[in-house]
C-alpha cells in the first residue's frame, strides 16, 4: 500500500519517498543527527554526495527538530538511524546527542534501527533494551590490521563482535551487516565463515550482506591506499563490471559467489 508523502518535516526523512520499485525495504524513515561523519571508510558511498564529509558537524537545532517531526510521522513508525553517517561517529562521545534522540524517540512508541560500526552503541543499551529498537553493527572483517586500514577512524572488529555479545545479552535484537565485501581485499572465504561463525556465536540473529559498488573516488580511495591491487579493482568494476547510474557493480555471477560465501551452508 503507497502512502500519501509527508509534507513539511525538518529534519527526519522519508527513505525512498519516490517509492521506487528496487527497494525492498519496508516503508521507514531516516534521521541523521550529523552530517558528515568522521570514521573515514574508503568505500564510504555517502562521501561522494556530502561536502566535506570527514568534518563531522551537529545538525542545527537537532533535538528541537525531531520533536516537531514525531509529532508529524505516523505512530510506532520505524525509524533508522543513520543511512548518510554514523549515529556513534566520533564526536558522539563528547557530545551524547545521539542518546538524547533515542530517549525522545522511543519514549514516543516509534520503532527504532541503529545503524552504526562503534561499540559506542552499548553506551546506549539501556535504552534500547527497553525501547522497540534493534541494532545493525557492520563488521567488514575480521582482521583488525586490514580494518585500520580500511575504516581507519572506526573501532576494530574486534570490539564490534564484543558489542554484539554485549547488546544481545542485554536482551537488544543485533543483526550484523558485512558490506561491502571488496575483491581481493575483505573476499577470502575462510575470513568470511570465520567472521559469520563469530558474530553467530556472539549472538547476532541475522547477517546481511553486500558486495561493493564503486564510484570513481572511492575506487581512487582504495587504489592509493591498496595499490597493489589496483589494476586488478578497475579490471574487475570498470572494465568487466556493470554500469548503473553512477556505479560500477561486479558482475552478476561474480556477485553470486560472494553472496553464497555468506549464505548457511547446512
Ligand atoms: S561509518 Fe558509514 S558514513 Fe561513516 S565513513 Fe563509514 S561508511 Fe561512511
Amino acid at each position: 500500500m503507497k502512502l500519501p508523502m509527508i509534507r513539511g518535516l525538518k529534519i527526519i526523512r522519508e527513505f525512498d519517498p519516490w517509492r521506487s520499485k528496487l527497494c525492498t525495504c519496508p516503508h521507514k524513515f531516516t534521521l541523521n543527527p550529523y552530517t558528515g561523519c568522521a570514521h573515514g571508510c574508503l568505500y564510504c558511498y555517502a562521501r561522494s554526495y556530502i561536502k566535506d564529509f570527514t568534518r563531522v558537524r551537529l545538525k542545527d537545532k537537532l533535538l528541537q527538530r525531531v520533536l516537531s517531526d514525531l509529532n508529524r510521522i505516523p505512530k510506532g513508525a520505524l525509524i533508522s538511524m543513520s543511512e548518510s553517517s554514523d549515529p556513534y561517529t566520533p564526536p558522539e562521545h563528547r557530545i551524547g546527542v545521539t542518546r538524547k534522540v533515542i530517549q525522545a524517540i522511543l519514549s514516543k512508541g516509534f520503532r527504532l534501527l541503529i545503524v552504526t560500526k562503534s561499540d559506542l552503541v552499548v553506551r546506549d543499551e539501556d535504552l534500547l533494551s527497553s525501547g522497540n529498537a534493534a541494532v545493525s553493527i557492520t563488521i567488514t572483517t575480521i582482521n583488525d590490521e586490514l580494518a585500520r586500514r580500511l575504516e581507519p577512524g572506526a573501532p576494530p572488529p574486534s570490539r564490534r563482535i564484543d558489542a554484539v555479545k554485549k547488546l544481545t545479552s542485554a536482551g537488544v535484537p543485533v543483526t550484523v551487516r558485512i558490506d561491502p565485501i571488496i575483491p581481493f581485499l575483505n573476499d577470502s572465504s575462510e575470513d568470511l565463515s570465520e567472521l559469520v561463525e563469530e558474530v553467530a556465536n556472539a549472538g547476532a540473529l541475522q547477517v546481511t550482506t553486500s558486495t561493493y559498488k564503486a564510484r570513481w573516488d572511492s575506487l581512487r580511495r582504495l587504489s592509493t591506499a591498496f595499490p597493489a591491487i589496483k589494476d586488478k579493482l578497475y579490471d574487475a568494476y570498470v572494465e568487466r563490471g556493470v554500469r548503473v547510474g553512477g556505479y560500477f557493480y561486479l558482475p552478476p555471477e561474480v556477485r553470486l559467489r560472494y553472496l553464497l560465501i555468506v549464505l548457511p551452508h547446512n
